[in-house]
């Protein structure tokens, strides 16, 4: 997701959380809506938070499991390789160092 996008996003749920307060400002005279939208606006960025948390660690874990890749060496002649077969030897061998 690039910085555009998320602008966008922030943008469509705070045109969101707007659209929800004129509804519920509406229906519920003015003082009392403010107790009514604030839970509501709350419990909302929460459960968007927890939902784009998950989505964001999805991808560190990537990441993650990118940079602590594991090494493969080839059984036969020892080459660091991580191709299915040695480029030296030709081997399907491997093991993990
Ligand atoms: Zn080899």
């Amino acid at each position: 997701m690039n910085n555009k996008n998320f602008i966008l996003q922030q943008l469509k749920w705070i045109s969101i959380y707007f659209a929800i307060s004129i509804v519920i400002s509406f229906i519920i005279p003015f003082p009392y809506s403010i107790i009514v939208i604030i839970p509501v606006v709350l419990f909302l960025s929460f459960y968007i938070r927890r939902k784009e948390m998950r989505k964001f660690g999805g991808v560190e874990n990537f990441s993650m499991f990118n940079s602590n890749k594991v090494n493969y060496y080839c059984m036969v002649c020892g080459t660091k390789h991580d191709n299915l077969m040695c480029p030296k030897c030709g081997s399907k061998m491997k093991r993990i160092g």
